[in-house]
């Protein structure tokens, strides 16, 4: 893929104030940025519409001169309505605008007790509701200490792809090395296009290699500004899932600048 995909994961952070001023600074600097990269914000659930608004309103002030920024949500539900209480359904996220939601993220896995198999069915729910998944990988430490970092994202990612009602093809995968989560520890460069290219690679086994080269496979774990650029270099990474500098609307829109 050319165009690259910066995703900002605000986690359980803002407020309507905070959310409001976050959206306009972005939206402010991404009017002189230009639209050479596809942005989107996955703010707490219960700001999507508020979210939603703001940036819809702000597209009609800047009209064409500038990236339009989606609608991200952080989790969705595994089944798509009933008696789930507190869960979210795919349908009702479509409905307010949402085009992206993260599924599987390690927070996820590790406070939840998600497993591959929940994650896999959230995909498919989110893409039976017309979202586009950003499913997330990555390893802890330990397993990648004990050489199983390939191991265990390639079994994160087949439990995706082999899940009924899955279309490969209409993924985004997400790197995100546990170790590297909120920790100012990144993976290098070349140890994150190593795991990138492993995936491409058995994306290609799945889906042939021309529906592998679009599924934007991107890369988080404490990205910065200043790491952005030689991260975003690589061949296999296609963008970004930022968490704590997508807080901060400078940081964010100078990774966005690393994209363009
Ligand atoms: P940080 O950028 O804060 O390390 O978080 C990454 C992440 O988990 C994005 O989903």
């Amino acid at each position: 893929t050319t165009r690259k995909l910066i995703v900002g994961n605000w986690k359980m952070n803002g407020s309507l104030a905070a959310n409001a001023a976050l959206v306009q600074a972005i939206g402010q600097g991404l009017e002189r940025a230009g639209a050479a990269v596809t942005v989107a914000v996955a703010p707490p659930s219960v700001y999507l519409a508020q979210v939603g608004g703001l940036l819809a309103a702000g597209e009609e002030e800047a009209g064409q001169c500038r990236a339009t920024v989606a609608l991200a949500a952080q989790d969705v539900s595994a089944a798509p309505s009933g008696a789930y209480t507190g869960d979210i359904a795919a349908a009702m996220l479509r409905e307010l605008g949402v085009r992206y939601v993260i599924v599987g993220h390690s927070e996820r896995r590790k406070y939840q007790g998600e497993s591959n198999a929940v994650i896999a069915a959230k995909a498919a729910q989110a893409q039976a509701a017309g979202l586009t998944p950003i499913a997330c990988l990555g390893e802890t430490l330990e397993e990648r200490d004990a050489g199983r970092a390939l191991a265990v994202v390639q079994e994160q990612l087949q439990a995706v792809l082999e899940h009924e009602g899955v279309n490969g093809a209409a993924l985004v995968v997400a790197y995100e090395p546990v170790w590297a989560i909120g920790t100012g520890r990144t993976a290098s460069p070349e140890q994150a296009q190593e795991v990138h290219a492993a995936l491409r690679a058995q994306l290609a086994a799945a889906l042939g290699e021309s529906a592998a080269r679009h599924v934007a496979i991107l890369y988080g774990g404490s990205m910065n500004a200043g790491n952005a650029a030689e991260l975003l270099a690589k061949a296999d990474i296609d963008g970004g899932l930022i968490g704590g500098a997508a807080l901060k609307a400078p940081d964010f829109l100078e990774i966005i600048a690393c994209a363009q």
